[in-house]
C-alpha cells in the first residue's frame, strides 16, 4: 500500500481526521494527503519518496525556500544555547526592532507564537484601549480562530454574527459585525449605525483566505476615514502579506496609493517566524503601553519570544532586506502567474490570477472576483481535477480553491518551466 496512505489510517485512529490542521486533511479536494518525509529548496518529499515543487511553502513562511543555510545556522546557534527561558533575551528585541525599521506604524511591537494568538490579542487591545466592545470583520477573511471571529453575518447589518463553529456561544460573536468585503455601502452604513460602538475594523488587505483578492484603494481610504472619523482603531492583519507582498507589507502599498495612510494596529506572523511558531502586533506606543504589564490589557505567553523562533525570523528577515530581494521574487511570481493564464487560455479554460511580491492566487473564473461570493463561484469539482492533476505531476498547490499560493527565491527557472508544463498538460483535459 502507498506509505502514505498506511501514515493517513494511523494518523486518523489517534488525531481527529488525521491532522493537527483541518486543511491538511484533503477535504475539500478528496484523496490521500502526502506525509512530508523532508524537504529542501523550492522541493518537499512525501512519504513514497516523491518530489513536489512546493508552492505552499508551510503556507507561506518558507519564502526562503527550505533549508536555507544562514537560516539553518542560525536556529542551530540559538538551539545551543538553549531552547526556552521563560526570560526575556537580545533577540527578542532585535526582532522588534528590525519589524519596527520596515513598518513604520509599530511604534512598539510585542511578540507571541501564532497569527491567532496575534489577532486574539490585538482585538482585546483595541476593546481595551477605546472602551469599545464591537468589531468588524469581513466574510471570508481569516484571522485564526479566536472565539469571537468564527462568525458570519447575521440577518441585515442592525444584527450582529452567528457562530461558524460549535462550541462558540451566540453571547461570544454578538459582538461582531460581518461585512461583505470591498462592498463600500455596506461599511457605510455599518459605520452609521454602530460607529460609536466599533472598537476596531479588522481586515486582511490582501486577502490571502480568499485565495487572493485585493482591498480596492478606495474601500481602505474609506476604512481608514471611517475608523479615524468615529475613534475605532483600523487593524491590519498582516500574518500572510507582512513581508511575502514586499519589505513594508501591503500597508506599504496603501501608503502609496493613499498619502499618508497606515493602519493602526497591525497582526504579523507566518514570514516573521521563517517556519517557527513565531508572531506579532504592534502598533502607536500609547495603544500598546495599555498592555500588561504597563497597562490594563492582559496578554502574556509562555514560549512567547521563543529564543529559536526569533533566531529564526532574525535570519529570514536578515535575508529578505537584501537589495534586489523582492523586485526578483515578484517578477518570478508574476511570470509564473502569466505563463499559467497563458496555458488556461490556450485550453479555453477560464482564467483570471494575481499577484504581489511572491504571493500569488488564480481562479478558474474569467475575471478576478472581488468578495467571498464571487470566490465561490468557482467550479469546484474542476479545481479539484485541476489540482489532483498537478500533484500527479509533481506540483504542490494548495488543497482547496480558496487558498492563495507562494513562491520562494528558491523556486528556479526551472520549477516554473516545469510548473507551466505540467499546468498545459492538466489544462488540456480540463
Ligand atoms: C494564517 C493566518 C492567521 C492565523 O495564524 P496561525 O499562526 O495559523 O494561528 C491569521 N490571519 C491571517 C491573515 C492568516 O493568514
Amino acid at each position: 500500500m502507498d506509505r502514505n496512505q498506511e501514515l493517513f489510517d494511523r494518523a486518523r485512529r489517534i488525531i481527529p481526521g488525521g491532522v493537527n490542521s483541518p486543511v491538511r486533511a484533503f477535504r475539500a479536494v478528496g484523496g490521500t494527503p502526502r506525509f512530508v518525509q523532508r524537504a529542501q529548496g523550492p522541493f518537499f518529499w512525501d512519504a513514497e519518496g516523491r518530489r513536489y515543487i512546493d508552492y505552499i511553502g508551510s503556507w507561506g513562511p518558507m519564502i526562503l525556500g527550505h533549508g536555507h543555510p544562514a537560516v539553518v545556522e542560525a536556529v542551530q546557534q540559538a538551539v545551543q544555547d538553549g531552547f526556552s527561558f521563560g526570560a526575556p533575551t537580545e533577540r527578542e528585541i532585535e526582532l522588534a526592532e528590525a519589524i519596527a525599521t520596515v513598518m513604520p506604524g509599530l511604534e512598539m511591537v510585542r511578540l507571541v507564537s501564532s497569527g491567532t494568538e496575534a489577532a486574539m490579542s490585538a482585538i482585546r487591545l483595541a476593546r481595551g484601549a477605546t472602551g469599545r466592545s464591537k468589531l468588524v470583520k469581513f466574510e471570508g477573511c481569516y484571522h485564526g480562530h479566536a472565539d469571537s471571529l468564527l462568525v458570519k453575518a447575521g440577518s441585515g447589518l442592525a444584527t450582529f454574527g452567528n457562530p461558524t463553529s460549535a462550541g462558540v456561544p451566540a453571547e461570544v460573536v454578538q459582538h461582531t459585525l460581518v461585512l461583505e468585503y470591498n462592498n463600500l455601502a455596506q461599511l457605510e452604513e455599518a459605520f452609521a449605525l454602530h460607529g460609536p460602538d466599533i472598537a476596531c475594523l479588522m481586515i486582511e488587505p490582501i486577502a490571502g483566505n480568499m485565495n487572493f483578492v485585493r482591498a480596492g484603494t478606495d474601500f481602505m481610504r474609506r476604512c481608514r476615514e471611517l475608523c479615524t472619523q468615529h475613534g475605532a482603531l483600523l487593524v491590519f492583519d498582516e500574518v500572510m502579506t507582512g513581508f511575502r507582498v514586499g519589505l513594508g507589507g501591503a500597508q506599504a502599498h496603501y501608503a502609496q496609493q493613499i498619502p499618508g495612510f497606515r493602519p493602526d494596529l497591525t497582526v504579523l506572523g507566518k514570514v516573521i517566524g521563517g517556519g517557527m511558531p513565531l508572531a506579532a502586533f504592534g502598533g502607536p506606543r500609547a495603544v500598546m503601553e495599555q498592555l500588561a504589564p504597563l497597562g490594563p490589557v492582559y496578554q502574556a505567553g509562555t514560549l512567547s519570544g521563543n529564543p529559536v523562533a526569533t533566531a529564526c525570523g532574525l535570519a529570514t528577515l536578515r535575508e529578505i532586506g537584501k537589495p534586489g530581494f523582492y523586485e526578483s521574487l515578484a517578477a518570478k511570481t508574476r511570470g509564473l502567474v502569466e505563463q499559467l493564464a497563458g496555458a488556461a487560455r490556450q485550453a479555453g479554460v477560464p482564467f483570471s490570477a494575481d499577484s504581489e511580491g511572491g504571493m500569488f492566487g488564480f481562479f478558474l473564473l474569467p475575471q478576478l472576483p472581488r468578495n467571498y461570493a464571487e470566490v465561490m463561484k468557482t467550479d469546484g469539482a474542476r479545481f479539484n481535477r485541476l489540482f489532483h492533476g498537478l500533484l500527479e505531476r509533481g506540483v504542490y498547490i494548495a488543497p482547496a480553491l480558496y487558498e492563495a499560493g507562494f513562491v520562494s527565491a528558491a523556486h528556479g527557472e526551472a520549477e516554473i518551466a516545469e510548473t507551466v508544463a505540467a499546468a498545459q498538460a492538466v489544462f488540456a483535459a480540463l
